[in-house]
């Protein structure tokens, strides 16, 4: 790609599309998630020519609705999938370094209880099981702790059925940023991803092989071709939509959580224990919220009746009361949101049963389709299906280069002196720097020479226009920054700021702005709505 064309600029896209379409790609990625973006950073820093179609925002799918760690998968250990729980609990670590900012070390605390999922025994076994197979060394190794020592560390745990306790090391991270971060950078190599543009018809040369795609632009309504030697199927739950065949190759599971006040639910750590039935659930706190999940239900309807039910909500609460000594209803959740896990079927299995691992199809036609998986193995996911491409290119292999790619070039230290340089509180660095990594420079950049004053809102929202392909208000609090989930009450207030800069700059039309408004009311509306 043309290096000195910011393409993720919001205002060049018809540019952007002309570029793309005039091209006849090594690599056509359909699925803008985590899985479609690790594809896309692996296979442009291996030197193929790659486009990237998502038909929405990027990560608007289960990428953005996950319970957002990076984990190693403790209870994979009871389905013996001990191949899964190494893979993935290696990743954590060397997901830590290549994006520190974003995948951060997170002590778990996991409760013990009379008659509950795991005893001192099987806990102690499965933990140190659990470390051995996901590498942990020294000070992050778990450790066992008495009722005392965990009541000290979360006093909030209800007193009679507890018997115990243990600590042990995962990684929080933000699923949406991760997937954005890895589509910027896949741009560095030359990666050509776009979104609002979703793949409708294959088109085949003479000898009947897939080589490329019609598309329709969801912004436009116009139609465009894309041309490539190889796709690959990366579109998570609608995986068989895509393939149009008879058989289905999937099963989804459906997952809720559900947001509350930190002053509500007042924890000190994230915490993993006993839901009221014979599953685990987390409480996780992030900013001034704590978030609550999930689930894990069958999902049989078409994906316009995905609601959070008012019997899933219930479930949460109950669990969240069961294990600890504070009030909760419906009335106090702030926030939820609600994803599908894309399995690949196997047999009559119940979903809770089903394998999270991934798998690679390939078609007569020679579409490559990758599906199954999870956030924390998207790397190694990324890397067999770009395996797969090089094979199908018949060209030389090219070993893949992301273990070594990291995704931030200045550090926290780097940044935050920048903000006190300029004489900007610790307080809004943070909230910042946890969001965009060092991007906040760049919104720093845009916070002066607009001479904003007060609030880095516009600046944020300038930002995103213009380096990350951001179109809409609702992109903006979703996706961008999970304004809705964990700043709830502060949306309106962020909203009345934006819209007079828009009005006295006059940057987005009326018309474009009040339905943008619209859309972001109707989704923060079903946030809270439960059916
Ligand atoms: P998606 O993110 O859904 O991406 C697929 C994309 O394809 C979508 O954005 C869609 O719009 C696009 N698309 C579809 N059709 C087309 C088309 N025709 N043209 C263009 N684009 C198209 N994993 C973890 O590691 N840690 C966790 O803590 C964790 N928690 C979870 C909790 C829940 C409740 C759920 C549901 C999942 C969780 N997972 C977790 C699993 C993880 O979130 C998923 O495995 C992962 O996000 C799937 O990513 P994906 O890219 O395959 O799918």
């Amino acid at each position: 790609m043309d290096r000195k064309i910011n393409f993720l600029d919001t205002s060049l896209r018809s540019n952007y599309k002309k570029h793309i379409t005039n091209k006849n790609f090594d690599v056509l990625i359909i699925g803008g998630g985590i899985t479609g973006a690790g594809i896309c950073l692996d296979a442009a820093s291996r030197g193929l020519s790659v486009c990237l179609i998502e038909m929405n925002d990027f990560a608007s799918g289960t990428s953005s609705k996950s319970t957002k760690l990076i984990h190693g998968g403790l209870r994979y250990l009871e389905q013996f999938k001990f191949r899964l729980v190494h893979e993935t609990g290696s990743e954590r670590a060397i997901l830590h370094n290549l994006a520190p900012h974003i995948v951060k070390p997170e002590k778990m605390l996991l409760p013990i209880v009379k008659n509950g999922k795991l005893n001192k025994f099987s806990t102690r076994a499965a933990l140190l099981v659990y470390d051995y197979l996901a590498n942990v060394k020294g000070k992050d190794r778990n450790k066992i702790l008495t009722k005392s020592q965990i009541l000290n560390k979360e006093p909030l745990l209800k007193n009679n059925n507890l018997l115990g306790g243990a600590v042990y090391s995962e990684y929080r991270t933000d699923d949406s940023r991760l997937t954005i971060d890895l589509i910027k950078k896949s741009i560095d190599y030359g990666a050509c991803p776009i979104n609002y543009i979703k793949g409708e018809e294959f088109t085949y040369c003479g000898k009947g092989s897939i080589n490329g795609i019609k598309c329709s632009d969801q912004l436009s309504d116009n139609l465009i071709n894309i041309n490539s030697k190889v796709i690959i199927n990366a579109s998570g739950s609608w995986t068989d939509e895509v393939l149009k065949g008879r058989s289905k190759k999937l099963v989804l599971s459906k997952g809720i959580h559900i947001v509350v006040s930190r002053k509500k639910f007042n924890i000190n750590q994230s915490l993993y224990f006993d839901a009221i039935d014979s599953r685990m659930i987390f409480a996780i706190p992030r900013g001034d919220t704590v978030y609550i999940g999930t689930t894990d239900t069958k999902f049989e309807h078409g994906k316009d009746k995905l609601h959070v039910l008012e019997s899933e909500v219930e479930y949460l609460i109950e669990s969240v009361k069961n294990t600890f000594s504070i009030s909760m209803d419906k009335k106090d959740i702030i926030s939820s949101w609600v994803g599908l896990r894309p399995l690949v079927k196997d047999g009559n299995k119940k979903v809770t049963e089903i394998s999270r691992k991934d798998e690679i199809f390939i078609s007569e036609k020679g579409l490559i389709t990758i599906a199954g998986g999870k956030l924390t193995g998207y790397r190694k996911m990324a890397q067999r299906a770009v395996d797969f491409a090089i094979r199908s290119l018949k060209i030389r292999k090219i070993k893949s280069k992301t273990k070594s790619i990291n995704l931030f070039t200045y550090d926290e230290d780097f940044c935050r002196k920048k903000f006190y340089d300029n004489g900007i509180s610790d307080k809004k660095f943070k909230r910042l720097y946890n969001i965009y990594g060092d991007g906040c420079l760049k919104i720093l950049e845009i916070y002066n020479q607009e001479k904003i004053s007060d609030n880095f809102i516009i600046a944020e929202y300038l930002y995103v226009r213009r380096n990350e392909m951001c179109h809409t208000l609702l992109d903006f609090f979703t996706q961008r920054n999970s304004g809705v989930y964990f700043e709830i009450d502060q949306i309106k207030r962020y909203v009345k700021i934006l819209e007079n800069y828009i009005r006295k700059n006059n940057s987005v039309s009326k018309d474009k702005w009040e339905k943008e408004k619209l859309s972001l009311q109707q989704y923060i509306s079903k946030l809270t709505t439960f059916i």
